[in-house]
């Protein structure tokens, strides 16, 4: 197992949603410079490489040395690279609202822009790369997100309910959702801000009196605009908080995200798993580029049920499978002294959350929380947890 098994070095990223503890915390670090710590990335996405610590080389260049064997064949076959980025997040302010491509869509999207001649840096480039982006995360905390658009009832209930909103209630029921989205979407600065600026007034206000929870639109939208002196320039992603899911997930739920249904993550700590790509599509709650006739073309106007992803239990082990070939992920919880073994058939990623181990074989080496490890593919391993322990596990599922 020693020349199979190794430390593996991700890499913080501090956009200005993240929070500034739970990410030093979890990986034993001191965050002296007092940044925003939002996002661990643990692959080989070319923005943010993680290295192999002992051979002080990044995961990429150590796979091109010999990428049949550390990857596995059929990955090899399928994907000539590593199919995943494994992530930690920690959202202290919302996200925004997103939706990702087809791998078709962001084929021919890539192609465009490049022959457009767009620069791949370019704030107005929506294709980074040739890829899908389907997503699942594991909830750490309770965790908050927006997923998908409610119900027909449920939007016609919110727009009656909301005075502010209620004028689009014809549209809606005429003209349906995908109308009505658009709509809000392209009408002016100046509309917007006279919608919704005493919707925002009367947030706060509910919010400073605590008549609201996390379960309505208004506590996210006083979370966003509190303590501002100035209310104008209303964001229109707050129209898409009234149009989508509001979900509270709790340790442990974990939920997929597939191309074409519109998301934000609003609050909480998660690990999330998605295919190797940097695809989004944007639609709000962000100062960054948003285009909307990219976006309409690719958001699903549909009222699906979101997708919770419900793990199979195999002794110490949850396996939370997705409905794609690029990834699965598992969770391992160990107690002290308790032993954990398996075959790999794909290069697979571990990050401890909470505890110890001690891989046996392996000069006995100590992984402790926070520390990653990458082990080759076909590798039998096994370990030992020294105390309460819990692992993530990403892995490419196998296929005959
Ligand atoms: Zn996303």
């Amino acid at each position: 197992m020693n020349d199979a098994i190794f430390k593996l070095k991700g890499k913080l990223q501090h956009y200005a949603w993240g929070g500034y503890h739970f990410i030093p915390d979890l990986l034993r670090i001191k965050n002296t410079e007092h940044q925003p710590c939002a996002e661990y990335w643990l692959g080989t996405h070319h923005s943010a490489p993680s290295v192999i610590e002992e051979k002080n080389i990044s995961l990429q260049e150590w796979i091109e040395q010999s990428p049949e064997k550390i990857l596995g064949e059929n990955v090899y076959h399928q994907f000539q690279g590593l199919p995943y980025l494994f992530k930690v997040l920690d959202v202290k302010d919302m996200l925004s609202i997103q939706v990702h491509p087809t791998k078709e869509e962001a084929i021919k999207g890539f192609e465009k822009e490049t022959a457009a001649g767009v620069l791949m840096n370019a704030p107005n480039r929506n294709y980074k790369d040739k890829n899908h982006k389907p997503e699942v995360m594991i909830a750490l905390s309770e965790f908050w997100l927006l997923h998908g658009f409610k119900s027909n009832t449920a939007i016609e209930k919110t727009l009656e309910e909301y005075v502010e909103l209620s004028v689009f209630l014809p549209l809606f029921k005429n003209e349906g959702l995908k109308n009505l989205y658009k709509l809000f979407m392209e009408i002016s600065q100046e509309e917007v801000d006279t919608i919704l600026i005493p919707l925002v007034q009367k947030s706060i206000s509910k919010k400073e009196k605590n008549a609201i929870t996390k379960f309505n639109p208004e506590w996210w939208i006083a979370k966003l605009y509190a303590g501002k002196n100035n209310i104008k320039d209303i964001d229109r992603g707050i129209f898409s908080i009234f149009l989508f899911n509001i979900l509270q997930l709790q340790k442990g739920e974990a939920i997929f995200q597939d191309a074409g249904v519109p998301h934000a993550y609003l609050e909480g700590q998660n690990v999330e798993l998605m295919a190797n790509s940097d695809n989004v599509l944007r639609g709000g709650l962000t100062p960054k580029y948003v285009d909307v006739p990219e976006l309409m073309k690719h958001i699903l106007f549909e009222n699906k049920e979101p997708a919770f992803i419900f793990p199979e239990k195999f002794g110490s082990e949850k396996i939370y499978n997705c409905p794609v070939d690029d990834f699965s992920i598992s969770t391992i919880t160990l107690q002290a002294g308790e032993k954990y073994y398996a075959q790999t058939t794909s290069l697979e990623i571990l990050l401890i959350t909470e505890g110890a181990i001690i891989i046996e074989g392996m000069e006995n080496k100590v992984f402790k929380q926070g520390d990653a490890f990458a082990i080759i593919a076909n590798t039998e391993y096994w370990f030992i947890a020294t105390g309460n322990t819990t692992l993530y596990k990403a892995f490419v599922p196998f296929k005959n």
